[in-house]
Protein backbone atom coordinates (compact mmCIF):
# COMPACT_ATOMS: atom_id res chain seq x y z
CA UNK A 1 0.00 0.00 0.00
CA UNK A 2 1.13 3.26 -1.15
CA UNK A 3 2.01 5.88 1.54
CA UNK A 4 -0.43 8.89 2.34
CA UNK A 5 1.18 12.12 2.77
CA UNK A 6 -1.03 14.38 4.22
CA UNK A 7 1.26 17.84 3.42
CA UNK A 8 4.46 18.36 1.53
CA UNK A 9 5.25 21.86 2.64
CA UNK A 10 3.66 23.23 6.14
CA UNK A 11 2.51 25.59 4.56
CA UNK A 12 -0.09 23.69 3.32
CA UNK A 13 -1.72 22.46 6.66
CA UNK A 14 -3.64 24.28 9.02
CA UNK A 15 -3.65 21.97 11.86
CA UNK A 16 -7.73 22.05 11.68
CA UNK A 17 -7.70 18.44 12.60
CA UNK A 18 -10.42 17.77 10.04
CA UNK A 19 -8.37 14.63 8.62
CA UNK A 20 -7.90 13.46 12.20
CA UNK A 21 -11.51 13.70 13.21
CA UNK A 22 -12.27 11.71 9.39
CA UNK A 23 -9.85 9.15 10.15
CA UNK A 24 -12.31 5.74 10.76
CA UNK A 25 -9.05 3.96 12.18
CA UNK A 26 -8.35 6.96 14.31
CA UNK A 27 -4.75 6.68 13.03
CA UNK A 28 -3.72 10.76 12.53
CA UNK A 29 -2.58 11.85 15.97
CA UNK A 30 -1.80 15.77 15.91
CA UNK A 31 1.50 16.69 17.42
CA UNK A 32 3.54 19.80 18.32
CA UNK A 33 6.68 20.16 15.80
CA UNK A 34 10.37 21.48 17.49
CA UNK A 35 8.54 25.01 17.53
CA UNK A 36 5.00 23.89 18.83
CA UNK A 37 3.00 24.40 16.16
CA UNK A 38 0.32 21.20 15.55
CA UNK A 39 0.83 18.96 12.57
CA UNK A 40 -1.53 15.52 11.66
CA UNK A 41 0.94 12.58 12.28
CA UNK A 42 -0.12 9.63 10.60
CA UNK A 43 0.28 6.13 12.43
CA UNK A 44 1.69 3.82 9.82
CA UNK A 45 0.48 0.74 11.13
CA UNK A 46 -3.40 1.62 11.79
CA UNK A 47 -3.84 3.39 8.29
CA UNK A 48 -5.51 1.47 5.94
CA UNK A 49 -4.77 4.31 2.86
CA UNK A 50 -8.35 4.97 2.47
CA UNK A 51 -7.33 8.55 1.62
CA UNK A 52 -10.68 9.86 3.73
CA UNK A 53 -8.11 12.39 5.33
CA UNK A 54 -6.68 13.90 1.75
CA UNK A 55 -10.41 14.07 1.03
CA UNK A 56 -11.42 16.01 4.05
CA UNK A 57 -8.24 18.70 3.92
CA UNK A 58 -10.00 22.10 3.19
CA UNK A 59 -6.67 23.71 3.01
CA UNK A 60 -5.72 21.52 0.21
CA UNK A 61 -9.44 21.54 -1.86
CA UNK A 62 -11.84 23.80 -2.81
CA UNK A 63 -13.85 25.62 0.49
CA UNK A 64 -16.81 27.54 -0.96
CA UNK A 65 -16.60 30.99 -0.21
CA UNK A 66 -19.23 33.89 -0.16
CA UNK A 67 -19.35 37.61 -1.24
CA UNK A 68 -20.80 39.12 1.84
CA UNK A 69 -24.14 40.41 1.13
CA UNK A 70 -24.67 42.66 4.11
CA UNK A 71 -22.15 44.34 6.27
CA UNK A 72 -23.17 45.70 9.82
CA UNK A 73 -21.54 47.96 12.72
CA UNK A 74 -22.64 46.44 15.84
CA UNK A 75 -22.88 46.01 19.83
CA UNK A 76 -24.58 43.90 22.05
CA UNK A 77 -26.92 45.59 24.20
CA UNK A 78 -26.46 43.57 27.43
CA UNK A 79 -23.87 45.31 29.00
CA UNK A 80 -22.05 42.81 30.89
CA UNK A 81 -21.53 40.19 27.71
CA UNK A 82 -20.43 43.33 26.27
CA UNK A 83 -17.76 44.17 28.36
CA UNK A 84 -16.49 40.08 29.08
CA UNK A 85 -16.18 39.92 24.98
CA UNK A 86 -13.02 41.91 23.15
CA UNK A 87 -15.04 43.76 20.56
CA UNK A 88 -18.86 44.64 20.37
CA UNK A 89 -19.87 41.45 21.80
CA UNK A 90 -22.07 40.00 18.85
CA UNK A 91 -20.71 36.34 19.63
CA UNK A 92 -22.04 36.15 22.77
CA UNK A 93 -25.83 37.69 21.28
CA UNK A 94 -25.98 35.65 18.69
CA UNK A 95 -24.76 32.45 20.61
CA UNK A 96 -27.48 33.60 23.45
CA UNK A 97 -30.18 33.48 20.25
CA UNK A 98 -29.09 29.56 19.65
CA UNK A 99 -29.10 28.41 23.11
CA UNK A 100 -32.49 29.61 23.41
CA UNK A 101 -33.58 27.40 20.70
CA UNK A 102 -32.48 24.70 22.93
CA UNK A 103 -29.27 24.62 20.51
CA UNK A 104 -25.40 23.80 21.03
CA UNK A 105 -22.42 26.23 20.71
CA UNK A 106 -19.29 25.50 19.69
CA UNK A 107 -15.94 27.98 20.69
CA UNK A 108 -12.35 28.44 21.52
CA UNK A 109 -12.10 28.55 25.35
CA UNK A 110 -8.62 28.73 27.03
CA UNK A 111 -8.23 26.66 30.42
CA UNK A 112 -6.06 26.67 32.97
CA UNK A 113 -4.50 22.99 33.84
CA UNK A 114 -2.31 22.63 36.72
CA UNK A 115 -1.04 26.39 35.80
CA UNK A 116 -0.43 25.83 32.87
CA UNK A 117 -2.58 27.53 29.91
CA UNK A 118 -4.99 25.31 27.25
CA UNK A 119 -6.25 27.01 24.94
CA UNK A 120 -9.33 24.70 22.89
CA UNK A 121 -12.35 24.28 21.35
CA UNK A 122 -15.32 23.05 23.44
CA UNK A 123 -19.42 23.25 23.20
CA UNK A 124 -21.76 24.69 25.28
CA UNK A 125 -25.38 23.96 26.14
CA UNK A 126 -26.42 26.72 28.67
CA UNK A 127 -26.13 30.13 28.43
CA UNK A 128 -24.16 30.24 32.40
CA UNK A 129 -21.62 28.73 30.13
CA UNK A 130 -21.65 30.87 27.83
CA UNK A 131 -18.58 33.13 29.53
CA UNK A 132 -15.73 30.29 28.63
CA UNK A 133 -16.11 30.94 25.03
CA UNK A 134 -16.01 34.60 25.02
CA UNK A 135 -13.59 36.93 24.68
CA UNK A 136 -10.41 36.63 22.07
CA UNK A 137 -7.56 34.41 22.80
CA UNK A 138 -4.91 34.94 20.45
CA UNK A 139 -3.57 31.35 19.98
CA UNK A 140 -4.52 28.48 18.39
CA UNK A 141 -7.04 26.61 19.72
CA UNK A 142 -7.00 22.73 19.45
CA UNK A 143 -10.01 21.44 17.76
CA UNK A 144 -9.44 18.20 19.59
CA UNK A 145 -12.63 15.33 18.17
CA UNK A 146 -14.95 18.96 18.08
CA UNK A 147 -15.96 17.86 14.39
CA UNK A 148 -17.14 14.48 15.48
CA UNK A 149 -19.39 16.10 18.17
CA UNK A 150 -20.91 18.92 16.15
CA UNK A 151 -22.06 16.64 13.85
CA UNK A 152 -23.55 14.31 16.09
CA UNK A 153 -25.53 17.07 17.26
CA UNK A 154 -25.82 17.94 13.77
CA UNK A 155 -27.57 14.58 12.77
CA UNK A 156 -29.53 14.57 16.01
CA UNK A 157 -31.55 17.61 14.74
CA UNK A 158 -29.97 20.38 17.21
CA UNK A 159 -29.42 23.38 16.13
CA UNK A 160 -25.59 24.06 16.18
CA UNK A 161 -23.35 26.85 15.82
CA UNK A 162 -19.80 27.10 15.52
CA UNK A 163 -17.45 29.52 15.56
CA UNK A 164 -13.59 29.71 14.58
CA UNK A 165 -11.26 31.20 12.69
CA UNK A 166 -11.97 30.82 9.03
CA UNK A 167 -9.73 27.65 8.36
CA UNK A 168 -11.50 25.93 11.55
CA UNK A 169 -14.63 26.45 10.12
CA UNK A 170 -13.89 25.11 6.46
CA UNK A 171 -12.93 22.61 8.51
CA UNK A 172 -15.99 21.62 9.73
CA UNK A 173 -17.75 21.86 6.42
CA UNK A 174 -14.99 19.77 5.30
CA UNK A 175 -15.32 17.06 7.36
CA UNK A 176 -19.66 17.60 7.39
CA UNK A 177 -19.50 17.42 3.31
CA UNK A 178 -23.27 17.99 3.59
CA UNK A 179 -25.02 20.53 3.60
CA UNK A 180 -26.71 20.82 7.10
CA UNK A 181 -29.82 23.37 7.48
CA UNK A 182 -29.68 23.38 11.57
CA UNK A 183 -25.75 24.65 11.56
CA UNK A 184 -24.73 28.32 11.43
CA UNK A 185 -21.31 29.32 11.11
CA UNK A 186 -19.31 32.33 12.32
CA UNK A 187 -15.55 32.96 11.27
CA UNK A 188 -13.43 35.50 12.82
CA UNK A 189 -11.37 38.04 10.75
CA UNK A 190 -8.30 36.51 11.39
CA UNK A 191 -4.38 37.70 10.95
CA UNK A 192 -2.99 34.34 11.78
CA UNK A 193 -2.54 32.23 15.32
CA UNK A 194 0.86 31.94 17.33
CA UNK A 195 0.67 28.17 18.99
CA UNK A 196 -0.43 26.78 22.52
CA UNK A 197 3.02 25.58 23.94
CA UNK A 198 4.60 29.08 22.95
CA UNK A 199 1.86 31.09 24.88
CA UNK A 200 1.91 28.83 27.83
CA UNK A 201 5.77 29.20 27.93
CA UNK A 202 5.25 32.82 28.07
CA UNK A 203 2.58 32.41 30.91
CA UNK A 204 5.16 30.00 32.92
CA UNK A 205 7.81 32.70 32.22
CA UNK A 206 5.65 35.74 34.13
CA UNK A 207 4.69 32.66 37.08
CA UNK A 208 8.23 32.71 37.68
CA UNK A 209 8.37 36.18 38.25
CA UNK A 210 5.99 36.02 41.01
CA UNK A 211 7.80 33.64 43.15
CA UNK A 212 5.15 31.04 44.92
CA UNK A 213 2.00 32.82 42.77
CA UNK A 214 0.11 30.61 40.25
CA UNK A 215 -1.58 31.79 37.17
CA UNK A 216 -4.91 30.83 37.29
CA UNK A 217 -6.59 33.02 34.48
CA UNK A 218 -5.84 35.57 31.51
CA UNK A 219 -7.47 37.63 29.61
CA UNK A 220 -6.16 38.80 26.02
CA UNK A 221 -8.09 41.80 25.98
CA UNK A 222 -9.19 43.04 29.41
CA UNK A 223 -11.27 46.34 29.15
CA UNK A 224 -11.06 47.69 32.00
CA UNK A 225 -8.67 50.35 30.37
CA UNK A 226 -10.36 50.75 27.31
CA UNK A 227 -11.14 48.86 24.23
CA UNK A 228 -7.92 48.18 22.54
CA UNK A 229 -5.18 45.32 23.41
CA UNK A 230 -4.46 45.23 27.32
CA UNK A 231 -3.74 41.65 28.86
CA UNK A 232 -5.07 40.85 32.27
CA UNK A 233 -3.09 37.96 34.05
CA UNK A 234 -5.05 36.45 37.29
CA UNK A 235 -2.40 35.38 39.89
CA UNK A 236 -3.29 33.51 43.21
CA UNK A 237 -0.49 33.78 45.95
CA UNK A 238 -0.17 30.50 48.70
CA UNK A 239 -3.32 31.74 50.82
CA UNK A 240 -5.29 32.17 47.43
CA UNK A 241 -5.52 35.73 47.25
CA UNK A 242 -6.78 36.52 44.02
CA UNK A 243 -5.07 39.29 42.22
CA UNK A 244 -5.09 40.93 38.48
CA UNK A 245 -2.17 42.58 36.68
CA UNK A 246 -2.86 44.42 33.88
CA UNK A 247 -0.16 45.23 31.19
CA UNK A 248 -0.75 47.16 27.61
CA UNK A 249 0.12 44.36 24.75
CA UNK A 250 2.90 46.50 23.52
CA UNK A 251 4.56 46.42 26.76
CA UNK A 252 5.30 42.50 26.84
CA UNK A 253 6.64 40.09 24.79
CA UNK A 254 4.02 37.69 23.71
CA UNK A 255 1.41 39.87 22.31
CA UNK A 256 3.85 42.59 21.09
CA UNK A 257 5.14 39.70 18.67
CA UNK A 258 2.01 38.43 18.03
CA UNK A 259 0.64 41.99 16.97
CA UNK A 260 3.26 42.03 14.86
CA UNK A 261 2.83 39.14 12.96
CA UNK A 262 6.44 37.31 14.01
CA UNK A 263 4.99 34.28 15.41
CA UNK A 264 1.80 32.65 13.35
CA UNK A 265 1.93 29.35 11.87
CA UNK A 266 3.77 28.79 8.46
CA UNK A 267 -0.03 28.95 6.31
CA UNK A 268 -0.99 31.93 8.33
CA UNK A 269 1.38 34.27 5.58
CA UNK A 270 -0.37 32.61 2.49
CA UNK A 271 -3.76 31.97 3.99
CA UNK A 272 -6.81 31.83 1.13
CA UNK A 273 -9.10 32.88 3.89
CA UNK A 274 -7.71 36.61 4.64
CA UNK A 275 -10.14 37.85 2.00
CA UNK A 276 -13.39 39.15 0.99
CA UNK A 277 -15.00 35.87 0.23
CA UNK A 278 -15.68 34.31 3.17
CA UNK A 279 -16.17 30.81 4.46
CA UNK A 280 -18.64 31.59 7.49
CA UNK A 281 -22.42 32.55 7.57
CA UNK A 282 -21.09 35.13 9.75
CA UNK A 283 -18.01 37.02 9.91
CA UNK A 284 -16.90 39.10 12.73
CA UNK A 285 -14.51 40.73 14.09
CA UNK A 286 -13.74 44.81 15.47
CA UNK A 287 -14.54 48.16 13.62
CA UNK A 288 -11.44 49.36 14.33
CA UNK A 289 -11.98 52.85 12.39
CA UNK A 290 -15.35 53.70 13.37
CA UNK A 291 -14.38 56.97 14.47
CA UNK A 292 -13.73 58.08 10.90
CA UNK A 293 -16.08 56.06 8.75
CA UNK A 294 -19.52 56.20 11.32
CA UNK A 295 -18.57 59.13 13.66
CA UNK A 296 -22.51 59.56 13.19
CA UNK A 297 -22.92 56.32 15.24
CA UNK A 298 -20.89 57.15 17.86
CA UNK A 299 -22.49 57.90 21.72
CA UNK A 300 -25.65 56.79 19.92
CA UNK A 301 -27.39 53.30 20.57
CA UNK A 302 -24.81 51.65 22.79
CA UNK A 303 -21.52 52.90 20.38
CA UNK A 304 -19.18 53.47 23.02
CA UNK A 305 -15.57 52.99 21.97
CA UNK A 306 -14.46 52.69 25.34
CA UNK A 307 -16.39 49.46 25.72
CA UNK A 308 -15.79 48.06 22.03
CA UNK A 309 -18.14 48.04 18.49
CA UNK A 310 -18.35 44.82 16.20
CA UNK A 311 -18.60 44.37 12.28
CA UNK A 312 -20.25 41.81 10.92
CA UNK A 313 -20.44 40.60 7.52
CA UNK A 314 -23.30 38.47 6.85
CA UNK A 315 -22.17 35.88 4.21
CA UNK A 316 -25.47 33.97 3.34
CA UNK A 317 -28.85 34.39 3.83
CA UNK A 318 -28.75 32.00 7.04
CA UNK A 319 -26.54 34.60 8.28
CA UNK A 320 -28.70 37.26 7.73
CA UNK A 321 -31.64 35.77 9.12
CA UNK A 322 -30.01 34.97 12.38
CA UNK A 323 -29.00 38.46 12.22
CA UNK A 324 -32.25 39.76 12.56
CA UNK A 325 -33.32 36.98 14.85
CA UNK A 326 -30.90 38.64 17.42
CA UNK A 327 -31.82 42.08 16.88
CA UNK A 328 -33.35 42.27 20.37
CA UNK A 329 -30.27 41.16 21.76
CA UNK A 330 -27.81 42.84 19.12
CA UNK A 331 -27.63 46.90 17.73
CA UNK A 332 -27.50 47.15 14.40
CA UNK A 333 -26.63 49.35 11.71
CA UNK A 334 -25.74 49.50 8.05
CA UNK A 335 -22.00 49.54 7.05
CA UNK A 336 -20.03 48.91 4.03
CA UNK A 337 -17.27 46.20 3.10
CA UNK A 338 -15.40 48.91 2.10
CA UNK A 339 -15.30 51.31 5.67
CA UNK A 340 -15.03 48.18 7.50
CA UNK A 341 -12.05 47.15 5.50
CA UNK A 342 -10.54 50.04 5.64
CA UNK A 343 -8.31 49.18 9.06
CA UNK A 344 -8.70 45.47 9.31
CA UNK A 345 -6.11 44.37 6.42
CA UNK A 346 -6.98 40.85 7.13
CA UNK A 347 -10.22 40.95 5.09
CA UNK A 348 -8.01 41.59 1.85
CA UNK A 349 -4.83 40.22 2.05
CA UNK A 350 -3.19 37.76 5.16
CA UNK A 351 0.08 39.15 7.09
CA UNK A 352 3.28 39.71 5.87
CA UNK A 353 5.56 37.37 7.05
CA UNK A 354 8.78 39.29 8.79
CA UNK A 355 12.13 38.34 8.24
CA UNK A 356 12.72 37.71 12.34
CA UNK A 357 10.20 35.19 12.59
CA UNK A 358 13.09 32.41 11.71
CA UNK A 359 15.40 33.99 14.27
CA UNK A 360 12.36 34.09 17.28
CA UNK A 361 11.30 30.65 16.34
CA UNK A 362 14.78 29.28 15.91
CA UNK A 363 15.95 30.90 19.73
CA UNK A 364 12.86 29.63 20.49
CA UNK A 365 13.49 25.75 20.00
CA UNK A 366 16.43 25.67 20.89
CA UNK A 367 16.90 28.01 24.29
CA UNK A 368 13.45 28.61 25.49
CA UNK A 369 10.99 31.43 25.79
CA UNK A 370 13.52 33.16 27.85
CA UNK A 371 16.30 34.11 25.43
CA UNK A 372 13.22 35.30 23.07
CA UNK A 373 12.11 37.61 25.86
CA UNK A 374 15.82 38.77 25.96
CA UNK A 375 15.91 39.81 22.41
CA UNK A 376 12.34 41.02 22.45
CA UNK A 377 13.75 43.74 25.24
CA UNK A 378 16.49 44.40 23.63
CA UNK A 379 14.78 45.19 20.17
CA UNK A 380 12.15 47.34 21.95
CA UNK A 381 13.06 48.69 25.25
CA UNK A 382 12.01 51.83 23.81
CA UNK A 383 8.34 51.20 23.28
CA UNK A 384 8.22 48.91 26.82
CA UNK A 385 9.30 51.79 28.74
CA UNK A 386 6.77 54.35 26.65
CA UNK A 387 3.88 51.57 27.08
CA UNK A 388 4.57 50.84 31.04
CA UNK A 389 4.30 54.68 31.55
CA UNK A 390 1.61 54.82 28.90
CA UNK A 391 -0.27 52.45 31.31
CA UNK A 392 0.13 54.23 34.17
CA UNK A 393 -2.09 57.67 32.96
CA UNK A 394 -5.42 57.43 33.73
CA UNK A 395 -7.63 56.88 30.75
CA UNK A 396 -9.26 60.46 31.26
CA UNK A 397 -5.99 61.99 31.57
CA UNK A 398 -4.66 59.88 28.28
CA UNK A 399 -7.61 61.34 25.83
CA UNK A 400 -7.24 65.08 27.44
CA UNK A 401 -3.71 64.82 26.18
CA UNK A 402 -4.50 63.07 22.68
CA UNK A 403 -6.75 65.94 22.14
CA UNK A 404 -3.87 68.50 22.91
CA UNK A 405 -1.36 66.51 20.85
CA UNK A 406 -3.97 66.70 17.78
CA UNK A 407 -4.78 69.93 18.48
C1 LIG B 1 -6.32 34.64 16.50
C2 LIG B 1 -7.29 35.75 16.29
C3 LIG B 1 -6.95 36.81 15.43
C4 LIG B 1 -7.87 37.86 15.21
N1 LIG B 1 -7.55 38.89 14.36
C5 LIG B 1 -8.44 39.89 14.15
C6 LIG B 1 -8.15 40.97 13.24
O1 LIG B 1 -7.08 41.02 12.66
N2 LIG B 1 -9.10 41.93 13.06
C7 LIG B 1 -10.31 41.89 13.69
O2 LIG B 1 -11.13 42.78 13.48
N3 LIG B 1 -10.61 40.89 14.54
C8 LIG B 1 -9.72 39.90 14.78
N4 LIG B 1 -10.03 38.87 15.63
C9 LIG B 1 -11.41 38.80 16.17
C10 LIG B 1 -11.64 39.64 17.41
O3 LIG B 1 -10.53 39.58 18.27
C11 LIG B 1 -12.86 39.13 18.17
O4 LIG B 1 -12.66 37.77 18.50
C12 LIG B 1 -14.12 39.19 17.38
O5 LIG B 1 -14.35 40.51 16.99
C13 LIG B 1 -15.32 38.68 18.18
O6 LIG B 1 -15.54 39.54 19.22
P1 LIG B 1 -16.91 39.55 20.06
O7 LIG B 1 -16.84 40.72 20.96
O8 LIG B 1 -18.09 39.44 19.14
O9 LIG B 1 -16.88 38.17 20.83
P2 LIG B 1 -15.87 37.60 21.89
O10 LIG B 1 -16.65 37.08 23.02
O11 LIG B 1 -14.76 38.52 22.19
O12 LIG B 1 -15.19 36.39 21.09
C14 LIG B 1 -15.61 35.07 21.22
C15 LIG B 1 -15.51 34.39 19.90
O13 LIG B 1 -14.14 34.28 19.49
C16 LIG B 1 -13.84 32.92 19.23
N5 LIG B 1 -12.44 32.71 19.53
C17 LIG B 1 -11.70 33.30 20.49
N6 LIG B 1 -10.44 32.87 20.45
C18 LIG B 1 -10.37 31.99 19.44
C19 LIG B 1 -9.33 31.19 18.91
N7 LIG B 1 -8.11 31.19 19.41
N8 LIG B 1 -9.60 30.40 17.86
C20 LIG B 1 -10.84 30.34 17.34
N9 LIG B 1 -11.87 31.09 17.80
C21 LIG B 1 -11.63 31.89 18.82
C22 LIG B 1 -14.78 32.15 20.13
O14 LIG B 1 -14.99 30.83 19.66
C23 LIG B 1 -16.04 32.98 19.99
O15 LIG B 1 -16.67 32.70 18.77
C24 LIG B 1 -9.13 37.83 15.88
C25 LIG B 1 -9.44 36.77 16.76
C26 LIG B 1 -8.55 35.74 16.97
C27 LIG B 1 -8.91 34.63 17.92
Amino acid sequence: MEDVILFKNKVNCCGCGACANICPQRAIKIKEDECGFLYPDIDKKKCVGCKLCKKACAYQNKTPQNEPIKVFAAVNKNESQLMNSASGGVFSAIAKQILADDGIVFGATLDFEKGHAVPHHVFVEKESELYRLQGSKYVQSAIGDMYIIAKQFLDEGRKVLFSGTPCQVAGLYSFLNKEYQNLVTIDLICHGVPNAKFFDDYIQMETRKRKGKKVVGYSFRDKKKGWGMNERIDIIDINGKLKNIYVRARANSYNTLFLDGEIYRENCYECKYATRLRVGDLTIGDYWGIEHEHPELLGKYGYEEKKGISCILANSNKGLAICKESSDLLQMNESTFSKVSNRNGQLKKPSEKKESREKILQLYSEYGYEKVEGWFRKKYMKQIIAHSIYNKIPRKVRIKLKKIVKG
